[in-house]
């Protein structure tokens, strides 16, 4: 990249944004990614101009062509952050940095323009000072974020699109756990793999979550909440969910993830854990975990606790995987010491209750 061209954004204001009553009522129960702020983000990359057109403008449909190539060839990056409210009205951002450098790699890989690091974090200021009252105030609450960069070229030819729109959008979340932290059980995925060697699996792109979505109704039909997939090549190595990193928590208090394999996607959440569990002591790991040892370390107890993590859940026990015709349940069943204490050390740094000893946070909006 050349250096970044300058971030000066436009605004156009809303002309009917949600009203207090409106907004009071969203707030009172958002659930996830059913409400949307009352604007959004948008900027346009071309070849010549290069990253052009940052603006803030009213929320609403984008038209499209039909024969815009993201329709066609799945061109297309995206990124998950969130924004949180402090007890003294601030509202603060976790690692977005390393959200705007992963966009980066995701875009690389995607053959799509990358983003300067300024412009991802000031297109949320930017949206975060017209859009602010829609951070939620409360435990475990946030307003959640989402860029997004896609093919926005009109042209059915399959090389990299010269026309790319980046945009943000935002959305109101409640709690993940409304009425406490509750395990979850995992469906092994026999049949499919989500990444293979060389492939997307390292770029957060829809393509990886379209390939996802039939494995997740096979999860769901077997009562379980979220899937969990091994590698392409073996079939035999434990790489992560649909959505979220695995760890495992051993007897002797050393924890273990899997090691990243250019086919798993680097949480920022799991980064986060990994120092995390270095302070409260743990011997942290990052090898290749077979799915043997799952089931064998939870049957004899070497393993004492499994656990998901990501943006949107933060830390999820898991109590059991299910594949067909067994089911391994990790210690009793219910969410793990270890687990919680780890949870607890990361809201707490988010939600500004800790301090903020590895300088994760920025302050996006003042008091
Ligand atoms: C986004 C994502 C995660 C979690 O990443 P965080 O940065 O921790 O939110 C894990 N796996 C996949 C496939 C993802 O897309």
């Amino acid at each position: 990249m050349t250096s970044a061209p300058p971030f000066e954004p436009t605004v156009e204001r809303n002309p009917h944004p949600r009203t207090a009553g409106e907004l009071d009522a969203i707030l009172a129960d958002p659930g996830f990614g059913n409400h949307f702020t009352d604007h959004m983000f948008l900027a346009k990359w071309t070849p010549d101009e290069g990253w052009a057109y940052p603006r803030i403008v009213p929320y609403g449909p984008l038209s499209l062509d039909p024969a815009t190539a993201v329709l066609h060839y799945a061109q297309e990056v995206f990124e998950g952050l969130k924004a949180y409210a402090h007890d003294d009205g601030s509202t603060w951002l976790f690692r977005p940095e390393a959200n705007a450098e992963r966009m980066q790699r995701s875009s690389h890989r995607l053959a799509l323009p990358e983003l300067p690091t300024e412009w991802f974090i000031g297109s949320i200021r930017s949206l975060l000072e017209v859009d602010g009252r829609w951070v939620p105030r409360g435990e475990e609450r946030s307003l959640y974020l989402r860029p997004f960069m896609f093919a926005s070229e009109r042209f059915l030819g399959v090389r990299p699109a010269q026309h790319v729109t980046y945009g943000l959008i935002a959305s109101p979340a409640g709690a993940y756990f409304p009425s406490g932290v509750k395990p979850v059980s995992i469906w092994l995925s026999t049949e499919f793999n989500r990444a293979g060697p060389g492939g997307t699996g390292a770029a957060k792109c829809g393509g990886n979550y379209a390939s996802s979505l039939l494995p997740q109704q096979e999860a769901t039909e077997h009562g379980c909440a979220q899937v969990a997939f091994l590698d392409a090549a073996e079939h035999k190595w434990v790489e992560e969910l649909g959505g979220m990193n695995l760890y495992f928590v051993h007897a002797d208090g050393s924890i273990v993830t899997p090691s990243l394999s250019g086919s798993i996607l680097e949480g920022i959440t799991r980064d986060s854990i990994i120092a995390l569990a270095r302070d409260l002591g743990h011997d942290v790991v990052e090898r290749r975990v077979s799915i043997d040892e799952w089931r064998e370390g939870t049957a004899d107890g070497s393993i004492t606790e499994v656990f998901a993590c990501g943006t949107a859940a933060v830390v999820t026990p898991v109590k059991s995987l299910k594949w067909d015709g067994g089911e391994a349940v990790a210690a009793d069943g219910e969410a793990g010491k270890v687990t919680m204490d780890l949870r607890s050390a990361l809201v707490d740094i988010q939600y500004g209750r800790a301090a903020d000893r590895h300088n994760w946070m920025t302050r996006v909006l003042g008091p």
